[in-house]
């Protein structure tokens, strides 16, 4: 066989492939091609020509907001064997060997797919440009060594890459084997991401009786669109990194939830089940649950209804059902995983729901600032006893003090000023009986007592602390965001634009304010009585220092112990937003069944809220704003002093408000800790490194945890570091509860550690 004509065959061979899967770059190649082969391989490609023909499009890329890669298909490859095409088994032995020894597969099965009298088996999908680089020598190899036509064929093909792993994967979702979006934004936006398929269109006969055909015409595929999300990489990697933080420190059985979201616009700027899972490799189950599922025995099948108590299978029997039960357990597994449990959870809000009870009760008219509610510390509502938190009872409050104090007989006496049906509507109003309709698959419905609204007086008592019907997270900060901008309620959403395949905007997707659910005026009254809460009341834990937050603790039971140690688990939860004159963001931190002992909202999720706020408002470049006691302890920001003379940079560092430790003989400055632009309370340490020994020198961490801020501080500076404090710092009862860099860790020498601080004389 002459080069000339093993080339040809392997033209026919590439259009056989082309006529039944159809692949772009193939194709573009193969316009005009006449098709001289014998006359058995015409035959076989005559009857293929009319199986799928579909080119494949290359998938749109997802961005954050700021234009930060969040998903992207790349260029592989697919490698086909085409074994028709073989003369000999010791053809079939090398090449076997050879792609085995690539791409890393059973050999004895590559073999098997050899010896098919086919044109087309597919080998391995997806393959990446290292492996494809060494088949394209193992494709020259046996051209040299073996006069046959091609056997291997590299396919063009398409892998999705998610650059940050884990980050917002409840949110971007990820994609199937065939490129198809199966969860989270690639499945809502799936038809947009896709792009238009190509087509090959008609063969026609040239000559009438026989070959060739011509292929002259087909379809290009289109790319498919781009999506740019409302989410903020940065934002969402704080709120990330805080709230697994809170589940290590606070052992939560059952994952945790973030949202952050424009009250304004409705735009989620972060939203984040925490554990996740990594996009890239989503069928992987955490190395827990599969020591679990490999844990599945014989007992665990009576446990769990696989078998009735007097049964005895058989061994055949018995394995079979253990396969079944570990199918199933893996299949939990993975949709526990994926599970967005911002939109897909539902919970009792718990006290967070007083902003909203009380906002009813304000835009009535039913409760003035005369309104007076008395608390005895527990509340008796025909044979039913309801009782306070603090068991000693609260005495006579008016509204504002109800809430800060979170009275629970309070509240019942505002939802009884409110009334069943008035209730009802504010809760509809509120968007509550109804889903968001937030662009996400697998949003939940609420429960409500009844359909209809309709309860009795102690369903009543018990809503209005919020108690008793479940709600999703994304309804509660929807809710708490129209309270925040002034009444609107707004559709959260997660796509900010959809672009077209060259980067031009297709679509906006702009702000839907459903409707205005409470006056302006009502709205700025909860604000100030959100804001004081935060600063003095239940809401202290969630309190930044510098900064005007406004926020309500919750601490909900669940319906059932999901932990399944017959204990009442909790939902601890904080939702509030800043600045409380002219907000901008809502954040909810929602943590399902902590189990460190701890489980109220104030010492669970009001410190990781003041974590989060604290690092996202600077970053949003929100103005800090400090109370007359907060001046002592009021964060500065560093300059830079490298490069400068010694004296130079100490005076300087003098006049920023801060204390100079030099370290090292050197006359200029090397290096200084903390960096320039660090935020440290007036009156802390820089420190000046003046050679490059000097900069090696390492400090340890102290334990920072259990002291008053006095404490702290003391210990900052004898150990050489730099504070930055979050929490209830306004509060004479606070200690530090957690620090960000660990006990013992050694740091250079004016390194800044962020303590925050917690009240525990509120258990909310
Ligand atoms: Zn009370």
């Amino acid at each position: 066989m002459g080069a000339n004509q093993r080339l040809r065959q392997r033209t026919v061979w590439l259009l056989i492939i082309v006529l039944v899967v159809g692949f772009g770059a193939v194709i573009s190649r193969l316009a005009y091609l006449q098709l001289v082969a014998g006359e058995d391989l015409q035959q076989k490609a005559v009857e293929q020509q009319l199986s799928d023909t579909t080119i494949r499009a290359k998938r749109g890329t997802i961005y954050d907001r700021n234009g930060q890669i969040l998903a992207q298909s790349a260029s592989v490859w697919q490698v086909v064997l085409s074994p028709a095409n073989f003369k000999t088994d010791e053809q079939r032995e090398f090449v076997a060997t050879e792609l085995a020894e690539i791409l890393k597969l059973d050999k004895a099965e590559v073999l098997e797919q050899t010896k098919q009298d086919s044109y087309y088996v597919v080998v391995k999908r997806k393959v990446e440009s290292e492996e494809q680089k060494k088949i394209l020598e193992l494709m020259n190899q046996i051209e040299e060594k073996y006069e046959i036509a091609s056997v291997i064929a590299l396919l063009d093909d398409y892998k999705r890459y998610y650059p940050y792993g884990e980050l917002a994967a409840s949110v971007i979702g990820f994609t199937g084997s065939d490129d198809q979006g199966l969860s989270g934004v690639e499945n809502e936006y799936d038809e947009y991401l896709t792009g238009t398929p190509g087509r090959l269109i008609t063969a026609t006969n040239a000559n009438g009786t026989a070959m060739p055909f011509d292929y002259s015409q087909n379809v290009e595929a289109v790319d498919g669109n781009s999506l740019v999300l409302t989410l903020d990489e940065t934002i969402q990697s704080i709120v990330e990194r805080h709230m697994k933080q809170g589940i290590e420190d606070y052992d939560v059985y059952n994952r945790g939830v973030g949202i952050a979201m424009d009250v304004n616009t409705g735009e989620i700027l972060a939203m984040a089940t925490v554990d996740g899972y990594d996009p890239n490799d989503p069928f992987t189950i955490n190395k827990d649950d599969r020591k679990k599922i490999k844990e599945i025995d014989k007992e665990y099948l009576y446990e769990n209804g696989y078998l009735k108590e007097n049964e005895n299978p058989t061994n055949k029997e018995l394995e079979e059902l253990l396969a079944t039960a570990r199918s199933e357990a893996e299949s939990a597994a993975l949709s526990k995983m994926w599970r967005n449990k911002a939109i897909s959870d539902t919970y009792y809000p718990g006290s967070v729901f007083k902003m909203v009870s009380l906002s009813m009760a304000l835009e009535e008219g039913t409760v003035t600032a005369d309104t007076a509610f008395t608390c005895s510390g527990v509340f008796e509502l025909y044979d039913k006893k309801i009782g306070c938190h603090l068991s000693s009872g609260h005495g006579t409050q008016n509204y504002t003090q109800a809430l800060c104090n979170s009275c629970n007989p309070a509240f019942i006496q505002i939802g009884q000023s409110v009334g069943e049906e008035k209730f009802w509507e504010y809760y509809q109003s509120f968007g509550f009986s109804e889903k968001t309709g937030i662009d996400l698959p697998g949003e939940s419905d609420d429960i409500f007592f009844t359909e209809d609204g309709s309860m009795g007086p102690v369903d009543l008592a018990v809503a209005s602390f919020g108690q008793n019907f479940s709600i999703t997270p994304i309804q509660m900060i929807t809710a708490a965001s129209a309270i925040a901008n002034g009444g609107d309620l707004v559709q959260p959403h997660v796509v900010k634009q959809i672009l077209g395949t060259d980067g031009s905007v297709v679509q906006n997707i702009s702000t839907d304010t459903k409707r205005q659910v409470i006056s302006e005026e009502v709205a700025k009254e909860m604000r100030n009585i959100l804001e004081q809460n935060a600063i003095g009341g239940t809401g202290k834990n969630g309190y930044v220092a510098g900064y005007r937050i406004a926020g309500k603790t919750g601490t909900s039971e669940k319906l059932s112990d999901s932990n399944g140690d017959n204990v009442q688990d909790y939902i601890a939860s904080y939702c509030g937003f800043a600045p409380a004159d002219n907000p901008e963001i809502a954040l909810l931190v929602f943590f399902d069944t902590p189990l460190s002992g701890n489980y109220y909202g104030s010492a669970v999720a009001a410190p990781v809220f003041a974590n989060i706020m604290g690092e996202v408002l600077p970053y949003l470049e929100v103005d800090a704003q400090y109370t007359e006691e907060e001046a002592a302890n009021v964060d500065t920001t560093t300059g830079t002093y490298t490069g400068l003379s010694v004296s130079e940079a100490s005076k300087l560092v003098n006049a920023d408000g801060f204390e100079v430790t030099i370290k090292g003989e050197g006359t200029k400055v090397v290096s200084q800790v903390p960096a320039a632009g660090s935020n440290i309370p007036t009156g802390g340490t820089v420190v000046l490194y003046t050679d490059e020994n000097s900069v090696t020198e390492k400090v340890t961490v102290p334990n920072l945890v259990g002291y008053s801020l006095y404490d702290v501080n003391y210990l900052a500076s004898y150990y050489g570091i730099n504070i930055s404090i979050t929490g209830a710092v306004n509060s004479s009862d606070s200690l530090s509860t957690a620090q960000s860099i660990a006990e013992g860790t050694q740091v250079s020498a004016g390194t800044v550690v962020t303590v925050t601080f917690s009240s525990s004389s509120v258990n909310d």
